[in-house]
């Protein structure tokens, strides 16, 4: 008989010792957690701060008797594994009542990844909180609660950052995002990221981006460039550290990322010793190098592949390409594979066509634009990553692409790809295979684009932008400078256009603005391109920045319709 012993009892702890069962019914299996609690949803904790899920007892999905009960699983809480000792295949336990040894044939180690909490004055205050079990979460939700914090300072613009702060003013409470970097959600890139920024700013959260926390005391945090944000209750999500402690102590090996080594069975050098989850670091297969990546689905494949190898079933594991969603507020936002920054930084020539279309057909009364950006390997286009934005399904959009992806999938196959379709779920086209049709269009060089990044040097270097959109859309909003000659007047005044500079064209969302570029392309005009994400692209990239840096705007008025 087998006796396997688990260290971690959440998400990756408990799905190994849960299929080590399936696999085994003879084995032994002791899960050891150190703190209160075995298998809760740690991705649900945040709900509980507007109520979503207003008992924190339904955050737990089992306890140690349910283990024993329906697993034959001794899953033991408030007992750390405070050693691993190789030679004699032992652990060694600490709870209330002292130290005990434990033996074991194979070990599975789960620990996951600790809070950062950066050395900084005030950070010991009792008032200042990190966010990763149930047990954090209620007293967070206490102190908010009894204190009736008013002001509340998140400090990490990540997931879990973004989720504490949303569902705090859900709440009611006037809640302050701090992130030091430039944008918010690092897996978007910039330009997509300014669509969330705007809504978070909209819904009443003050956003703050490029500060990074200096100081905590009573009733205020001070940044960095020296202002002061009020804060009755500080929440620090700055980001998770791979708990490496018994690894490092017991001598495995630790891996460029700081996580621990595995191989593609996630078994550690010692080969009795299996790690999984936040802990280690995996394999990226868009970037071939090692990576961490602390997301709930990943541990708990890693966790069952890693039972299957004890027992012989063979791994097929090729990596991980990282596919994130979230609710900012009213909208819905996935990512999925590398983003454009991260292609630039690993140096692979890649292109992205961003289109926004409706997610539904028009006339239902659910449609709404869906923001979706997919980013392609040039010559060969292949796809490496996407992003979508929108109040409806952008999950489903970036579960197409992470299929796709994990399948090498090109441009071409998401052209062709047969997605189902009804009005009120999509539309006959869906926004992704119409940026693949943009996306094989550039690819085959029968246009030109420039993206809404590139527009603010444009207009103020006085570049001539031509707006096709109808005269009542122009009067409501319009590039300054821009020049309105409306598509269903194009072909009259298109003499009107100069050819001897580039031109730049657009229109609300780009589809017009795509036949006015080729009906120009095919009457003689070799210089023009079309402004991907077109006016509302435009106004949606501006206008947290605009505020932000309290700069001359670009647009005679913004226009998000
Ligand atoms: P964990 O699930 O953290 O489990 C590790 C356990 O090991 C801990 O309970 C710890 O107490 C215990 N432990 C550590 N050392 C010892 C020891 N020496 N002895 C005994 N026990 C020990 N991921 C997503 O994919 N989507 C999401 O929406 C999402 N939201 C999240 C929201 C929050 C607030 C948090 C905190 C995480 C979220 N995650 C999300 C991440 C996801 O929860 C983790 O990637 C996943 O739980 C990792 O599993 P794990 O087993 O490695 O670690």
């Amino acid at each position: 008989m087998k006796k396997i012993v688990v260290i971690g009892g959440v998400a990756g702890g408990a799905s190994a010792a849960a299929r080590i069962r399936r696999l085994d019914e003879q084995a032994q299996i002791i899960m050891f957690e150190k703190g209160q609690h075995v298998s809760f949803s740690n991705c649900s904790l945040p709900f509980h701060l507007s109520g979503v899920v207003a008992d924190s007892k339904k955050l737990l999905m089992m306890n140690p008797n349910s283990f024993e009960a329906k697993y034959n699983i001794d899953a033991r809480v408030e007992s750390e594994v405070i050693a691993i000792n190789r030679d004699a295949k032992t652990v060694t336990v600490q709870t209330v009542e002292g130290t005990y040894e434990e033996n074991y044939d194979k070990l599975v180690l789960s620990p996951g990844a600790n809070p950062v909490v950066p050395a900084l004055p005030g950070i010991e205050l009792p008032h200042v909180f990190t966010v990763r079990n149930v047990v954090d979460i209620e007293r967070l939700q206490k102190a908010v609660v009894e204190n009736e914090a008013a002001n509340i300072a998140v400090i990490g613009g990540g997931f879990i950052g973004v989720e504490v702060a949303e569902n705090l003013k859900l709440a009611g409470r006037h809640v302050s995002l701090i992130q030091s970097a430039n944008q918010v959600l690092t897996p978007f890139d910039f330009d997509m990221a300014q669509i969330l920024h705007k809504e978070i700013v909209d819904q009443g959260v003050q956003l703050i981006v490029g500060d990074g926390l200096a100081a905590v005391a009573k009733g205020e945090v001070t940044l960095r460039s020296g202002k002061t944000v009020a804060a009755d209750i500080v929440v620090l999500a700055i980001g998770v550290q791979p708990d490496t402690k018994l690894a490092e102590a017991a001598g495995l090996e630790i891996g460029v990322t700081g996580a621990i080594k595995v191989n593609q069975n996630y078994q550690t050098i010692d080969r009795d010793i299996y790690a999984v989850g936040d802990a280690i670091e995996v394999y990226h297969r868009i970037m071939h190098k090692p990576v961490r990546l602390a997301l709930a689905g990943p541990a708990q494949k890693q966790a069952r592949a890693a039972a299957d190898h004890m027992y012989g079933i063979v791994n097929q594991s090729r990596g991980v390409i990282g596919s994130t969603s979230i609710q900012v507020f009213d909208y819905a936002a996935a990512a999925t594979g590398i983003n454009e920054r991260t292609a630039q930084q690993i140096g692979m020539p890649v292109e992205a066509v961003y289109v926004i279309a409706p997610d539904k057909v028009g006339l239902m009364p659910s449609s709404n634009p869906l923001h979706f950006k997919v980013i392609y390997e040039v010559p060969t286009g292949r796809i490496v990553g996407a992003q979508a934005i929108g109040k409806g399904n952008a999950d489903k959009r970036i579960d197409v692409i992470a299929t796709l992806i994990s399948m090498n999938g090109t441009i071409e196959d998401l052209k062709d790809l047969e997605l189902s379709y009804s009005p009120m779920y999509g539309t006959a086209k869906d926004v992704v295979n119409m940026a693949a049709l943009v996306a094989s269009n550039l690819l085959a060089g029968r246009f030109k684009q420039v993206r809404v990044s590139q527009v603010r040097p444009l207009v103020e270097s006085g570049a001539v932008f031509i707006d096709v959109r109808e005269e009542n859309e122009f009067a409501n909003g319009h590039l300054k400078g821009a020049v309105n000659i409306p598509l269903s007047q194009f072909r009259e005044r298109m003499h009107e256009i100069p050819r001897d500079v580039p031109v730049y064209v657009h229109c609300r969302s780009a589809q017009r603005s795509y036949n006015a570029v080729m009906a120009l392309e095919h009457s003689g005009y070799s210089n023009v391109a079309n402004v991907s994400g077109s006016f509302l692209g435009i106004c949606l990239y501006e206008a947290f920045e605009d505020a932000r840096l309290d700069r001359e705007l670009i647009v005679t008025k913004y226009n998000f319709k």
